[in-house]
């Protein structure tokens, strides 16, 4: 772990990591216990004072310092990331690792242009003005399912806005975070990025209950954002959350059935469908339902899954946990009479924790396989009659994150795109992110953003400035 500038090991209890591709354990991590979640939360506070105060220019030398680092070791950071969680090890390389750099050069860019407001004179023989400050220690938990991207959606801009940070990567899959500490104690001054080890129940819990934290940033389930909320509430402070989506594709009956079908198959499947913005929800006009179903289905009967070689396109579930949580929703799902699963539908082959990829065809807006975040390669599809039931149907969810429109008719696609309550909607595509723009959710998919100018402008509090003349 790395606790004010230094690599320590954890005195908590030992973690197994596990290679998801095998069963194999891959090596044994100790846990922080509640004192080092203290240390490191008091290394963040005593580094504030400096950090804060050092110039934009100064920080955003050290964040492109980070990203030239991680780009030189792309290929050694893409290979745990692939280990760690199954992934393919092309899709880390050429998906991720470019991604994650350009994270950290976009807000070392930001940090620079970040203004408050010079604004004038709202009381006689007074000028006001708005700046934006920092909050303070950050404590920042991730999920599994991209463990290093997730670890730049919140470093960055929580230190290009002159916050420190304790970071907690996900117990699974702390492996990478573990390799960047090592290259932020070289870079960073000493306390400015902290990482504790740990489960989200001990050492997550420590951080966000901690009276010297002062926000927290959480990528994670519905319940653990939930459980956050009620700890924070405690020593009131200011939370960022992301919470998970069950995305909406919306086609039409004129859109490309090609497109559609390469797109579902593409961005409904990718990382095994362990992505929160997955193309999981289709929603097929009349008279495409029927096409798309089929063509669906032998697309994705052909997707290659597996273990690690050069062709594979998708790759084994994070755990055996997570593996039995799909299978049971896809089984669930079967056991109604109108559902048809149409392709895969079984636990895959091999040692590892495989499942194939499915598409359940005939089901219906109020059957759990819609309405609830399955986090794995299933994807559902419901025929609806007219665009009020599509839009009604697309909306009525609980999560808020993402959502698309497949159409020719632009005009129906921007009338649909706006009445959708989800954070981002794409239109004849899906899935693409880029870090200028924001990324988050409504709803109970949480709120705060994460990329962009407004994830900068959420790590930081806008103050007032007052001088008598
Ligand atoms: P999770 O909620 O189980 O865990 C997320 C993190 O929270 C882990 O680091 C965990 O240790 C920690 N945690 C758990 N309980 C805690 C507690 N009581 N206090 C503090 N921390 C605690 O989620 P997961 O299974 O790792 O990831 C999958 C979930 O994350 C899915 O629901 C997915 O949709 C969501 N997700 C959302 C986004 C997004 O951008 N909205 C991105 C990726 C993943």
């Amino acid at each position: 772990m790395l606790i004010g500038g230094q690599v320590v090991e954890g005195k908590g209890p030992e973690e197994e990591i596990v290679d998801p591709a095998t069963g194999a354990v891959i090596r044994s991590i100790a846990d922080a216990d509640e004192g080092q979640v203290d240390e490191a939360v008091k290394a963040a506070e005593m580094a504030f004072s400096a950090w804060s105060r050092t110039p934009p220019g100064e920080r955003a030398a050290m964040l492109l310092k980070l990203a030239d680092r991680i780009e030189a070791e792309g290929d050694a950071f893409a290979a745990l990331e692939a280990k760690n969680c199954g992934k393919p090890l092309a899709r880390a390389k050429a998906d991720e690792i470019p991604a994650i750099v350009d994270c950290f050069r976009f807000f070392a860019g930001a940090a620079r242009t970040a203004t408050g407001s010079a604004a004038g004179e709202y009381m006689a023989g007074h000028t006001s003005m708005i700046r934006r400050d920092p909050v303070g220690v950050v404590g920042s938990i991730a999920p599994w399912n991209y463990p290093l991207m997730m670890l730049a959606w919140k470093i960055c801009p929580a230190l290009a806005a002159g916050n420190t940070v304790v970071m907690k990567p996900s117990e699974q899959t702390p492996l990478t975070a573990l390799k960047f500490a090592e290259i932020a104690a070289e870079v960073l001054p000493a306390g400015v990025f902290n990482l504790v080890l740990g489960r989200g129940d001990t050492v997550g819990a420590g951080l966000v209950s901690h009276p010297r934290v002062r926000m927290v940033s959480l990528t994670g389930d519905i319940a653990t954002g939930r459980k956050v909320l009620e700890a924070a509430a405690k020593s009131i402070k200011r939370t960022h959350l992301e919470l998970g989506g069950k995305a909406p594709v919306v086609v039409f009956d004129d859109a490309d059935l090609a497109e559609v079908v390469e797109g579902v198959r593409t961005f409904g499947y990718y990382n095994a469908g362990q992505d929160c913005t997955a193309a999981c929800r289709i929603y097929a006009g009349p008279k495409i339902y029927d096409k798309l179903v089929a063509d669906l289905a032998s697309a994705v009967s052909n997707i290659r899954y597996g273990p690690q070689d050069e062709d594979v396109e998708i790759g084994p579930l994070i755990s055996e946990r997570q593996r039995g949580r799909v299978s049971s929703f896809v089984e669930r799902a079967r056991a109604e009479s109108h559902i048809e699963v149409v392709a895969g539908g079984a636990a895959g082959e091999g040692g590892g924790f495989f499942y194939k990829p499915t598409v359940i065809a005939g089901a219906r807006q109020t059957d759990e396989i819609v309405q609830r975040e399955v986090f794995g390669p299933v994807v559902s599809v419901t025929r609806f009659s007219d665009v009020e039931e599509a839009v009604a149907w697309a909306n009525d969810s609980d999560y808020g994150l993402a959502s698309s429109v497949w159409t020719k008719d632009i005009g129906r696609a921007m009338a649909t795109a706006a009445r959708l309550q989800y954070g981002c909607t794409w239109i004849n595509t899906h899935f693409a992110l880029v870090n200028e723009m924001p990324h988050g959710g409504m709803k109970m998919s949480g709120y705060g953003k994460d990329m962009s100018m407004y994830s900068l402008e959420d790590y930081t509090v806008a103050r007032h400035v007052m001088v008598k003349h």
